[in-house]
């Protein structure tokens, strides 16, 4: 997605309203809006300097193209970077900290970044990359190589006031379940973004001072996006360098957080942590998004943290489409609410012809951001002016729409059309089952057959006969997955999705 000159505008803006509100909490301690606006500008100062003619002619290009990329965990120096590349009117473009080193070659080039500001624990995979441009180092404790300057340095020097020359934007990242992360672009400024954070908040009573826990990566468009409205509302910013339960309920307890944003993946891991100590009593919102959340869980959540979870459902190219208010989720647990203000959701055939309430098709949305397709090429399938998300699903009779799955992961068994979901959610209920992923494989006789991987609960001893037997008493027989694996974990992208390809 590609957000206009945005970061810094909101940056300049709170410093200006907020000076000596606290900005963020990380590990390093606490930042006022003031001193984040004023570190933005000194590291702005500094690295103009450096997008010198080496880091042009690194990416072959014109000096008008060179791109800043930003690699980096959750902490002061990812949000220090995006202001300052975005106040210097540079694209940014968010890498996943998952990357091996020929995806960061590879998405470097295709993205033209001239200039690198990662974490120091990247330096091996950035030094087995192709990338041979500038590099920065994001904020450190120790020295690291005293070739690659660190951006606290960069900090110490003395701001220059200037304006940018151009417009920058923001390049984030799809999460790559389907291969590799792919560039969405949207032409996005601070005006088109209001309606689309109202649309939000009219859903999600999160308010101006409020500190609020954005658990996922900052890389992935629900960390950005929140990090946006942080900026935007001035809502002291939570970091934690990498998601941890216990240090998660630590940070709600010490900084009275209002708001935490997560994926499901998370929201588990904490209910599960809060079972042995005293409930966090701040918390008055919490926003799940990025994959399915499952009913359960959200019933289970509610049950012990009180009706504040919402589910919000989109896309890096979409934005949010769908919000679920607890309301909806009590009401109809599994759904990922009713469209935002302004936005359309159409369930279509594959003809463009648009479904029923009840029928299933494919998800279809327009309005909100413009998506205007992926760098390097190509776009979504487009009906009458709505965009294709890939998703299966169908609205109920209430206008509540449910995902049913990507249209991609659906498994066709002996003629027989399957979603994972609705086998991995029956799964997830059961008492022995800690998580589950339900995959088609390739079989001779019936095209495909279903595989389950599951992960036991502690000291739980379900077997692979169990696990038939459940779902056959509750399913279609052809729902019955033919291959039971139980596996320690399941591998998953930083966004928390299961990473089909990569199960055993
Ligand atoms: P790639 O396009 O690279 O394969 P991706 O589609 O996972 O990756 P994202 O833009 O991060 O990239 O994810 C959007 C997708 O995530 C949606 O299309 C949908 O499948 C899923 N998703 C997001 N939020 C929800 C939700 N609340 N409930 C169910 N599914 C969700």
């Amino acid at each position: 997605a590609r957000y206009g000159p945005t970061p810094a505008t909101l940056g300049a803006m709170a410093a200006l309203r907020f000076p000596d509100r606290t900005a963020l909490y990380d590990e390093h301690g606490a930042l006022t809006y003031a001193e984040l606006e004023r570190q933005a500008a000194a590291v702005a100062t500094a690295l103009r300097e450096r997008i010198g003619p080496t880091a042009v002619a690194a990416v072959a290009g014109d000096e008008a193209d060179t791109r800043i990329g930003v690699l980096c965990r959750n902490h002061r120096g990812f949000v220090i970077a995006m202001l300052a590349a975005s106040r210097l009117g540079r694209d940014v473009v968010l890498f996943n900290t998952d990357f091996s080193a020929a995806q960061l070659g590879d998405v470097t080039e295709r993205e033209g970044v001239g200039l690198l500001l990662h974490d120091q624990e990247f330096d091996e995979v950035v030094e087995q990359s192709s990338f041979r441009g500038r590099r920065v180092h994001t904020w450190t404790d120790h020295a690291g190589d005293p070739l690659v300057p660190t951006i606290e340095e960069l900090a110490d020097t003395e701001p220059n006031a200037f304006t940018p020359e151009r417009t920058s934007r923001v390049i984030v990242l799809t999460s790559g379940t389907t291969g590799t992360p792919k560039g969405a672009r949207h032409d996005v400024s601070v005006a088109a973004l209001v309606p689309v954070a109202l649309s939000h908040l009219m859903r999600v009573p999160m308010r101006s001072g409020a500190p609020i826990l954005v658990a996922p990566p900052l890389f992935h468009v629900l960390g950005f996006a929140y990090s946006l409205v942080a900026l935007g509302l001035g809502m002291p910013l939570v970091l934690l360098r990498r998601f941890d339960a216990g240090k998660a309920l630590d940070a709600i307890d010490a900084h009275r957080v209002e708001a935490l944003v997560a994926v499901p993946i998370m929201l588990r891991r904490i209910l599960d942590a809060a079972g042995s100590r005293p409930l966090p009593d701040s918390l008055r919102v919490v926003v799940s998004g990025g994959s399915a959340l499952h009913p359960h869980l959200s019933e289970t959540f509610m049950d012990v943290f009180g009706d504040i979870l919402h589910n919000v459902y989109g896309a890096t190219e979409t934005g949010w489409a769908t919000i679920a208010t607890p309301r909806d989720l009590r009401e109809a647990p599994g759904t990922v609410g009713r469209p935002t203000f302004r936005l359309t959701v159409k369930i279509l055939d594959e003809d463009g012809r648009e479904l029923p309430a009840g029928e299933i098709g494919e998800i279809y949305t327009g309005g909100g951001l413009r998506f205007a397709g992926y760098t390097g090429g190509g776009g979504k399938r487009v009906h009458h002016g709505l965009a294709g998300s890939g998703d299966l699903g169908h609205f109920d009779d209430a206008g509540r729409l449910f995902v049913d799955g990507r249209a991609d992961d659906m498994i066709v068994s002996g003629g027989e059309n399957v979603f994972p979901g609705e086998v991995e959610n029956l799964l997830g209920d059961h008492p022995d089952v800690a998580e589950v992923a339900v995959v088609g494989v390739e079989d001779a006789d019936f095209g495909q057959r279903l595989a389950a991987y599951v992960v036991r609960k502690p000291g739980a001893s379900i077997d692979e006969e169990d696990v038939k037997r459940y779902v056959k008493e509750h399913l279609a027989r052809y729902k019955v997955p033919r291959d039971v694996h139980f596996v320690d974990k399941l591998p998953r992208t930083s966004s928390g999705k299961v990473k089909a390809g990569a199960l055993p």
